[in-house]
């Protein structure tokens, strides 16, 4: 794998999807026998998968057992919950106690790890000592929105290394420069993203959106932009990632990135269970057999026209926007999204397009 790759896996059957991705990847390559490989999931808080705030442990299990069988053994499933979360109860509500237990792997609460102190530029950071004695990092992010740093994805997934005080000085240091300096002391190997149903709005969850897909890449600073691109959302907007772009930690450019689609069959329709808010969004959707990962795009997209006040001025007739393999072939008025719709008059070209570009291409409209 190199680099400039992301490895993006539809579906929904999260275990199956990620051992698809590392026999893709083929991490193990890589490795000496007896690495110790570490595990980074985000568990900021005690919620299934389900709310859109966790990931999904069938992923971990994936991992785990991918790894077992190639002769693996010295795993460990490292998190520490944000303040006001117990780490262990997160443990447990999120699935990861049994998990652990089936497959004989170390649950490390970071909550009680030993520390260390490690300067980077002219900034010193207090982080835990486990995640960065393993030989092979993991972090496997939810792909969700931050209601301060408008994304939460590989780069801020690894605050859940830090000490409570020293995730409390991260906000009194304005987050984004913490975080970008965190990824240039603490290096991960790799990173696979849970994009099953992360979060609209929040890194607490409770608005999850279908999203269908995992996506992997070895530069966390090339998938936080591609994440960005994702939720409609500018890289510019999120200061952390171009600040650990500066610092080296990896590239901003999509440009030069390559999208490695591994099962393009795989997108399938779905059926759709929203939260409320998501639900307000849908309202403005005519959808025939859509797959999630075109549908969960453009519920972001409508999400960030609404953000921008210009939802409103959207005219659609009694409809709304046309999306699905239901439109096939369909000919006539209206604005569509994805190539399944682009017999009508107006459509957004991609299988699926990125929410940043239904964004684009609605918002040049208005
Ligand atoms: S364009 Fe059609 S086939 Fe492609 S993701 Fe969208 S609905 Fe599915």
């Amino acid at each position: 794998m190199r680099k400039n790759q992301i490895i993006v896996v539809y579906g929904d059957n999260p275990q199956g999807m990620v051992k698809t991705l590392l026999q893709t990847i083929k991490p193990e390559e890589q490795l000496p026998r007896g690495a110790k490989i570490g595990l980074k999931p985000n568990l900021v808080i005690g919620k299934p998968a389900s709310s859109g705030a966790t990931t999904h442990p069938e992923i971990v299990e994936g991992i785990i057992s991918y790894f077992q069988a190639k002769g693996f053994h010295d795993l460990r499933i490292m998190e520490g919950s944000w303040v006001g979360e117990e780490t262990e109860r997160a443990f447990q509500v999120c699935g990861y106690r049994e998990l652990a237990a089936k497959y004989q792997v170390k649950l490390v609460n970071l909550k009680k790890d030993d520390t260390v102190k490690r300067q980077v530029g002219d900034i010193s950071l207090t982080v835990c000592s486990s995640p960065l004695e393993v030989d092979y990092l993991i972090n496997l992010p939810v792909l969700k929105a931050h209601c301060q740093t408008e994304l939460t994805c590989a780069l801020k997934n690894l605050k859940g290394c830090l000490p409570d005080s020293e995730k409390r000085r991260f906000h009194r240091l304005g987050l984004h420069k913490p975080i970008a300096h965190l990824s240039a002391i603490l290096p991960t190997h790799l990173t696979i993203v849970d994009g099953i149903c992360g979060d609209l709005t929040f890194e607490e969850g409770g608005n999850p959106v279908p999203m269908g897909r995992l996506f992997a890449g070895q530069d966390p600073v090339l998938i936080d932009s591609y994440a960005a691109s994702l939720l409609a959302l500018d890289v510019e907007d999120i200061p952390y990632i171009p600040m650990a772009a500066e610092l080296g930690v990896g590239e901003t450019s999509l440009s030069a990135m390559e999208i490695v689609e591994v099962n393009p069959e795989a997108k399938t329709p779905g059926t759709f269970r929203l939260s409320r808010q998501a639900q307000s969004l849908a309202k403005y959707i005519d959808q025939r057999q859509a797959c999630s990962a075109c549908y969960g795009s453009l519920i972001h997209a409508l999400y960030r026209l609404q953000e921008e006040g210009i939802l409103g001025n959207l005219k659609l007739g009694e409809k709304g926007i046309k999306i699905g393999q239901g439109f096939r072939g369909v000919k006539g008025e209206g604005l569509g999204v994805g190539v399944c719709t682009r017999s009508l008059d107006l459509s957004v070209p991609g299988c699926p397009p990125s929410a940043r570009e239904i964004r684009d291409f609605i918002s040049k409209r208005l």
